[in-house]
């Protein structure tokens, strides 16, 4: 008998309804022969009623405490899952991360999976049960409760499917499949019937929230083909796997966007060795990941430098930074949330000069000033102003005929 591993994400267990039709996409799964590994994600919008519960509090909470909070969500949802599959004649138990055997580093908020301990598991499949496991959590060596960043439960899914050997993991969300660009803003936008794993990597990291990058990363390391569909549908979605033949002609395959970003300038900068990596070593103590790097033209021996980051890491990166301006003897700083990504991805960009430049000049077309860029072998990304980003996606959208991609 294989065993798939299922994914619920919020919005399909945002209610006692939605659950119980959930319940039900399972018990036929399960009557195709399967056996089934269910995980859930928070109902609805649980995740950011805890955090916003918790601000009531005050800033900067202690992360440990944080997670034990958020964590509880993923529980619920699961437990009242498996009242339901129970309900409907379906052997189900439901298991937290920790008792699914989810293990973690400690870096709360945004722990990664470190090994999963499968007996417990493989024990309750055994007997025949549907197993319900609590996404986004795990256990820390020191026994510490730690959630896996946000859309961890795609990780959760990825993971556990890896270490069961699973056929396959099925990532049940609120749209068909993986599109061409957020088919909530997009309205042409295509759903894609296969991707790259290179490819839906790129994606997620620039913005596409359709599945965490980290899922992408575990499947990719362990062959795991996931299937990204939509709960309530039959459709069939779209699967993300090691090659596809769309790489052999298309050359731009998707257009993400990312709006969580924030820009922080630093002026009259010296220039001069060892510089660069006292600003980047100190945001790296505090944890900051920084994205793209700019360094203007020099003038009298001093340059600007200016770094983008994400939106939620700016409280954080801001203090650091003044630090080091006084510490390198910079003039000054400057910083806002007012910017975002836009990307176009495309395995084939690699083997077709001029794409970038069609990019840039879409943007120009529709007077939208491009304020940083940064490319790879299959992605263009700028960061240009918040507000021009839907201009901005619907255009390149058209010039790379994403709308015809499956004819
Ligand atoms: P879930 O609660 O199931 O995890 P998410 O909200 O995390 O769902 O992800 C699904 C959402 O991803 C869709 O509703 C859609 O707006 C968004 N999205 C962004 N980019 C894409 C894309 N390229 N294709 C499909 N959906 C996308
Ligand atoms: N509930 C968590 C979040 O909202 C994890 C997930 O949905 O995957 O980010
Ligand atoms: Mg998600």
């Amino acid at each position: 008998m294989g065993l798939i591993v299922c994914k619920f994400g919020g919005s399909s267990v945002a209610g006692i309804d939605k659950i119980n039709k959930v319940a039900s996409r399972i018990k036929s799964l399960q009557a195709e022969g399967y056996g089934i590994v269910v995980v859930v994600s928070a109902m609805g919008d649980t995740t950011d009623e805890l955090l916003k519960l918790a601000t009531g509090i005050g800033n900067n909470l202690n992360l440990r405490e944080m997670d034990a909070l958020l964590a509880t969500g993923e529980q619920q949802s699961a437990a009242l899952l498996a009242l339901a599959l129970d309900k409907i004649g379906c052997k189900a138990i439901s298991l937290t991360g920790w008792q699914a055997g989810v293990k973690s580093n400690s870096n709360y908020s945004k722990a990664k999976i470190s090994g999963i301990d499968k007996q417990r598991m493989e024990k309750e499949l055994t007997a025949g049960k549907i197993v319900v496991v609590a996404g986004f959590q795990g256990l820390s060596a020191d026994g510490d409760v730690t959630t896996l960043g946000r859309g961890g439960s795609d990780t959760s899914a990825v993971a556990i499917a890896a270490s069961l050997g699973a056929k396959r993991c099925m990532i049940f969300t609120d749209v068909d499949g993986v599109y061409t660009a957020d088919p909530r803003i997009v309205k042409e936008a295509q759903k894609l019937p296969s991707i790259t794993y290179e490819e839906m990597l790129e994606m997620a990291s620039l913005g596409a929230v359709i599945i965490q990058p980290r899922a992408v990363e575990f499947a990719m390391l362990y062959g795991v083909d996931i299937e990204v569909l939509n709960s309530f549908s039959l459709e069939p979605g779209t699967i993300i796997t090691e090659v596809t033949n769309m790489e052999q002609h298309k050359i731009v395959t998707g257009v993400a966007h990312d709006c969580k970003c924030a820009k922080i300038g630093i002026f009259d900068v010296p220039d001069k060795p060892g510089i660069a990596g006292i600003i980047f070593s100190a945001l790296a103590r505090a944890g900051v990941n920084v994205d793209m790097v700019i360094q203007s033209a020099m003038r009298e021996e001093r340059n600007d430098i200016a770094f983008t980051i994400c939106s939620d890491d700016l409280h954080l990166a801001v203090p650091v930074v003044e630090e080091v301006v006084k510490e390198i003897g910079a003039s000054g700083m400057s910083y806002g949330d007012n910017v975002a990504k836009v990307s176009i991805i495309g395995a084939g960009m690699q083997s077709n000069p001029g794409v970038a430049a069609a990019m840039f000049e879409v943007l120009a077309t529709e007077n939208i000033n491009i304020q940083m860029i940064s490319t790879s072998e299959i992605k263009v990304s700028c960061i240009i102003n918040e507000d021009d980003v839907e201009t901005a996606i619907k255009a390149l959208h058209r010039k790379f005929k994403l709308n015809q991609i499956n004819d």
